[in-house]
């Protein structure tokens, strides 16, 4: 494969950090073409340098100053037109989306529309906007690879095989830091309890949408857009250990399934050397050591972001986005200690039951669905 010219946005965060370790590993395959960031400038500054892309963009536009000051070589942008402007680049051939939440969603749009190979962290891209990115797929030719650990354990399991020979999904979870706890234990959870994840070192917004299982039901909805099936087909099971990464069960009854390590490099390679296979420099299992995969269902009750997730799906065209949008909200004010832990999914609940869906699904109106249901998110007092 000659070098690919990559684009990394959101190059400062958990995935973005690691697909530039990945970059380091291989030197000779890449070559970084934009980087970009929220509002960490001085990392997103280090990275220049190393890296030298020509293009950098900071989208809080309050650090552009000092940023651009900082770095030389480079053409520093700022503002989201310019981040998913960014992802339709000429000289960019592939688009690593990194960002976190809907703020990623137009990238996603603008790099498929530009027929990039899109290398997809941002899972809410397709959460809320999963028909028009499909739609723009068969238009443009453009190729979507999952970064996400299940969908990509999914995607190695269906190499060589026929999407029609599916049966189901089983997308495994680990079931967050507390899978053990009961209803009235889960009143007095903390954030710091929450940002705890026993299995997988992440940013917090998916930290805290791991606790809540809303991140299971957001995956779910991913793969239902990823694979084509129907949420029926997808099956979460609590997988603790989170050694199997997902599992396919074909029509013969057969299942195949992807192990490792909990480990996101392993899936940020695999979108961005595919169809190939590179080196990876990173742990392996012992599966001399005795140890046990265990399995269980999951727990609706305890968890209902599961549930509201994967209803939203049938509820109309801009449910999922609603569901989305007030969920980032709850996360943000659990975050900042104005909500408890159990508020989240009565936010995202009250959210869904309020705002109306509108008639024809685009980006316009998606982007006014995403506004009114913030607003509301914020407004709900508990
Ligand atoms: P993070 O918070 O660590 O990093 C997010 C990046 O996006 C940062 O570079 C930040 O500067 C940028 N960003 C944040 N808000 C922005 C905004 N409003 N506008 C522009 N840029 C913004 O997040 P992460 O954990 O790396 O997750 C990124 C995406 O990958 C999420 O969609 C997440 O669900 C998905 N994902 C992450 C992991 C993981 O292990 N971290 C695993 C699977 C999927
Ligand atoms: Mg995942």
């Amino acid at each position: 494969m000659s070098i690919q010219k990559l684009a990394i946005l959101g190059s400062t965060g958990s995935i973005g950090t690691q697909a530039l370790d990945i970059v380091r590993q291989h030197p000779d395959k890449f070559e970084i073409v934009a980087l970009t960031a929220h509002s960490n400038w001085e990392l997103l500054a280090e990275q220049v340098n190393e890296f030298q892309p020509r293009y950098t963009v900071i989208s809080d536009e309050e650090h552009v100053e000092v940023l651009s000051d900082t770095v030389s070589d480079t053409e520093v942008l700022s503002g989201s037109t310019e981040l998913a402007d960014i992802a339709s680049l000429d000289e960019v051939d592939t688009v690593l989306n990194a960002l976190v939440g809907f703020a990623g969603f137009e990238s996603t749009l603008s790099a498929i529309n530009a027929g990039k190979k899109v290398a997809l962290a941002n899972k809410e891209s397709l959460v809320v906007g999963g028909a028009l990115i499909k739609n723009a797929l068969q238009q443009s030719g453009a190729q979507l690879l999952p970064v996400d650990s299940e969908h990509s354990a999914m995607f190695q399991c269906l190499t060589g095989e026929n999407r029609k020979d599916i049966e189901k999904i089983i997308i495994t979870a680990s079931g967050g830091p507390f899978r053990e706890l009961n209803r009235s234990e889960m009143q007095e959870v903390t954030v710091e309890q929450a940002l705890d994840h026993p299995n997988w070192n992440m940013g917090a917004k998916i930290t805290i949408d791991s606790a809540t299982m809303m991140n299971k039901g957001l995956e779910i909805i991913e793969a239902h857009w990823l694979f084509d099936l129907p949420v029926k087909q997808i099956e979460p099971v609590i997988h603790p250990q989170s050694i199997i990464h997902s599992m396919i069960t074909f029509v013969d009854g057969s299942s195949k399934a992807q192990l490792g390590l909990p480990d996101m490099k392993v899936p940020i390679i695999y979108a961005l050397s595919y169809p190939e296979r590179w080196t990876l420099d990173t742990p392996r299992m012992d599966w001399k050591e005795a140890q046990n995969l265990t399995f269980e269902p999951v727990d609706y009750e305890k968890f209902p972001c599961v549930k509201l997730a994967m209803d939203s799906i049938t509820e109309g065209p801009y449910a999922p986005a609603v569901l989305n949008a007030a969920n980032e909200v709850a996360v943000d004010r659990f975050l900042k200690r104005e909500i408890g832990y159990i508020d989240i999914p009565k936010i995202v609940e009250k959210s869904l039951a309020n705002i109306q869906s509108k008639d024809s699904l685009n980006v316009e109106t998606l982007k006014e669905i995403d506004k009114e249901t913030r607003s509301y998110a914020e407004s709900l007092t508990k």
